[in-house]
């Protein structure tokens, strides 16, 4: 081999133009994304003795859909905005930011054909009464009612008045009862709280 002057007999070797390139076998080398592509797309082989999701979509839960459907409807609560008397003073206090009842999907509506929840704020005179009752029936199923300090669930202050009813459950069927004259905000945000667990637990009802 001839040598050139500053060069080692190893370097002649590596450089030399004519010298074969390294073979890489198949196995070692690292796949393209075309391969790789076509790994993923190969058919799936089904076991038909296993549930396919397991096989197909692994890590996908499984859930009754009576479970999504009152998650769904405890998720996003929309209480009539409608009050009687101080209770509601309240309940509007609720409502604000200092509160913030939106962080539990809560957001009071105007109209009782959009609302799910009639909270009872305040005293129910009975002149007042067949008013109750008919927002009650114009709101659509499902539907819950929150009776809201003394007034609403017994008369409060006004037992034995002859013109305040003794109770609002008289007229319409009422899910939560929420005490106090008046309740603070955070009673009423624990009367949601304890009817959000009943909507949970009387899943597949409706
Ligand atoms: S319970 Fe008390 S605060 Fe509420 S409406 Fe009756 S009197 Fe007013």
């Amino acid at each position: 081999m001839e040598v050139t002057e500053g060069a080692t007999a190893e370097t002649d070797v590596s450089n030399t133009p004519d010298a074969p390139p390294k073979v890489v076998p198949p196995s070692e080398r690292p796949k393209t994304g075309i391969e790789r592509e076509a790994e993923l797309l190969t058919p799936v082989e089904v076991d038909y003795g296993k549930a396919a999701y397991r096989q197909i979509l692994p890590g996908v839960m499984q859930v009754p859909t009576e479970a999504v459907l009152a998650l769904v409807r405890k998720s996003s609560l929309w209480p009539l905005t409608f009050g009687l008397a101080c209770c509601a003073i309240e309940m509007i206090a609720t409502y604000m930011p200092h509160h913030d009842l939106e962080r539990f999907g809560i957001v009071p509506f105007a109209s009782p054909r959009q609302a799910d929840v009639l909270i009872i704020a305040g005293t129910v005179t009975k002149k007042m009464a067949p008013a109750v009752k008919l927002l009650y029936e114009q709101m659509p199923n499902p539907k819950w009612v929150i009776s809201m300090g003394a007034c609403a669930t017994n008369g409060g202050p006004y037992t034995r008045y002859d013109r305040v009813l003794q109770g609002v459950d008289k007229i319409i069927p009422v899910d939560v009862y929420v005490p106090g004259c008046p309740p603070r905000p955070e009673a009423l945000i624990d009367g949601f709280i304890a009817l959000q667990h009943k909507i949970m637990e009387e899943r597949g009802k409706f």
